[in-house]
């Protein structure tokens, strides 16, 4: 490999960071990275074990599948699972395995894979085509079970704090599974193949404030356990192996990241109005607890968004109990200043944790069975946390409802009258909950976004999910970094349709706010004022910078660029238009615009 490398990619958190790689374990990394070492005499009987085990589990895994595919294939394609868990039962296989740990004192995955290698060989000498297929059987099996035996290794490293140094995790992607890992304090950077601006990987390393660079298609291949690597997430690249001299360079970097942070601190000390004096709510995005700290240390109005499906990483893999949802909305209720916006389980699509619940298989799970659809389909786990929620309202009047993903109002009447009925279930036990509990709708799909009025009749507030609402509206999956550059914030359609939205809730006097990355990007700012948004929910530590915009002009400006892109027919127009605005009204930001975005 040569000795430095420097990669790009999307940088996602305006820092730079610098430690030793540790290479998570995606499945397809793993084949190539199969570790090789020696064992002790005395730990042979570990290593025998700690193999028999990963069989054993990846037997329940196929046995589940098959469970799982059961209705969707016929008898005789659910026969290839058979046939995959006779390979893990044939002793030649598992005989040779264990001969060779106990023989040559290997490591199991090094045993096992050797083994596999073997019989793959002896199987490519034989012309039979009935065999040649059996290899592609082979390697799926034994894929497996090296990552089950590699998944528990790397777990029980991470969990015993074998990471004492600055580390950089490597991956192809990270999901929301891998948040516990993240919140080792000598984890200093991300990087991954995968992913964009707005998947959760980047969100993921957002909250934690953690550099991060994603979208870099083949980190994973360039870098081995153990390298050093700059992550820089200000130039959206990776320097793999850095020279001495680079990396005092990178040092000299983070420096000044951190001066600037400092003078952001001092802005969010200012009001949040505009020079014509209208006021803006400034609200943070959270998805940990420990966020609540950020959001006050950036002097967050409220919390505008509490992505509420990290309770169940937490508890994984059993489902949160009532009063485990309740001692998290408590704690929110008792260390939040301003509103909190409980939005209700989010998950499906890219957010699905196999962890925690069965997997419905799904062809296209994105527009498929997510968030509120989910949770009208397993209405025991939605019953579960409403409950949770509205008892949290009787402990503050701050506490809001949000539903994710409404695309219709028969949904969200249909959601809307399961409320009710819950809100029957607690008056009938007589448990406390507050009757005037201000209930909310993401506008998050097209067919939501077109009809902001009569949504807008039904409930108490909209907030506007721009990640999803992008996604949907311009056919873009948010996770396919090949398809990135036609994710267009700008695009006139969309620009439109905000502006509805934000009229259609002052016509019905309602609260709108934007909670998706857009709010917290210094760029859209003077955009989203002059499209009529006042209220802006976004990661805490976006909030100086925006707040620095929004008391650095006045609305008629804002109202006339905005009134000037409604008028332009392509992105690419709007968006030079804008940056000469953002150029010409706050000018100061050049600077800061550059380094954080
Ligand atoms: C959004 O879609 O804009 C949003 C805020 O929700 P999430 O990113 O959690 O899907
Ligand atoms: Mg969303």
């Amino acid at each position: 490999m040569s000795p430095e490398t420097l990669m790009r990619g999307t940088g996602v958190v305006p820092d730079v960071g610098l430690g030793r790689v540790v290479l998570l374990n995606n499945s397809q990394v793993i084949r190539e990275l199969i570790p090789f070492y020696c064992v002790l005499e005395e730990d042979i009987q570990t290593e025998l074990d700690r193999f028999l085990q990963a069989v054993k589990t990846t037997k329940q895994e196929i046995e589940e599948l098959k469970r799982s595919m059961s209705e969707k294939l016929s008898a005789s394609n659910l026969a290839i699972f058979d046939a995959h868990l006779l390979v893990l039962d044939d002793t030649l296989l598992m005989n040779r395995t264990i001969e060779h740990i106990k023989k040559h004192k290997h490591n199991a995955e090094h045993a096992f894979n050797t083994t596999m290698n073997e019989l793959l060989k002896q199987f490519s000498g034989i012309d039979d085509a009935y065999l040649k297929d059996k290899t592609e059987d082979l390697h799926d099996i034994s894929s497996r079970v090296v990552h089950n035996l590699m998944h528990k290794d790397k777990l029980k490293e991470i969990d015993s704090i074998v990471i004492t140094e600055p580390t950089v995790l490597v991956a192809q992607v990270i999901h929301p599974s891998d948040l516990k890992l993240l919140s080792n304090p000598n984890i200093v950077g991300i990087a991954t193949d995968l992913g964009g601006k707005t998947t959760h990987t980047a969100i993921i390393a957002k909250a934690l404030g953690l550099p991060a660079v994603v979208g870099l298609h083949d980190v994973t291949r360039n870098t081995d356990e153990g390298d050093m690597i700059i992550v820089d997430g200000v130039e959206g690249q990776v320097l793999i192996r850095p020279t001495e001299r680079e990396i005092s360079q990178y040092r000299q970097k983070h420096d000044m990241r951190v001066q600037l942070m400092s003078e952001l601190k001092l802005l969010s000390d200012l009001n949040s109005v505009t020079l014509d004096g209208v006021p803006v709510s400034l609200l943070a995005n959270i998805e940990l607890e420990e966020e609540v700290e950020k959001a006050r240390f950036f002097n967050a109005d409220g919390i505008g968004l509490y992505r509420s499906e990290f309770i169940f990483l937490t508890v994984a893999p059993n489902l949160p109990t009532e009063e485990q949802h309740l001692d998290v909305y408590k704690n929110l209720v008792e260390n939040v200043k301003g509103e909190i916006v409980i939005r209700t389980l989010d998950l499906g699509g890219e957010k699905f944790f196999h962890e925690v619940l069965e997997t419905f298989s799904q062809q296209n799970p994105v527009l498929g069975l997510r968030a509120v659809r989910f949770c009208m389909k397993r209405k025991d786990i939605f019953r579960t946390q409403l409950r949770a929620i509205l008892r949290a309202s009787a402990l503050s009047d701050q506490v809001r409802l949000m539903f994710p993903l409404i695309s219709g109002t028969d949904e969200l009447e249909s959601v809307l009258d399961f409320l009710e009925t819950v809100k029957s279930e607690l008056d009938a036990e007589r448990i406390p909950f507050n009757h005037n509990l201000k209930t909310g709708i993401m506008i998050e799909v097209p067919s939501a976004a077109a009809i902001p009025d009569l949504l807008a009749q039904r409930v108490d507030f909209l907030s506007v999910g721009t990640n999803d609402l992008i996604q949907y509206f311009l056919a873009i999956d948010r996770t396919n970094d090949e398809i990135n550059y036609l994710y267009q914030p700008l695009h006139p359609g969309l620009i439109r349709v905000l502006r509805d939205i934000f009229e259609a809730g002052s016509e019905h006097d309602i609260r709108v706010s934007l909670c998706g990355e857009m709010a917290g990007n210094p760029s859209f700012t003077l955009l989203l004022l002059g499209l009529g948004l006042r209220e802006f929910s976004m990661t805490p530590s976006s909030i100086p910078v925006i707040k620095k915009i929004v008391s650095s002009v006045s609305t008629d400006i804002c109202r006339k660029i905005a009134a000037e892109t409604l008028k332009m027919d392509t992105s690419m127009a709007i968006e030079a238009y804008i940056a000469e605005m953002n150029s010409k009204f706050v000018p100061e930001f050049g600077r800061i615009f550059k380094s954080l975005f």
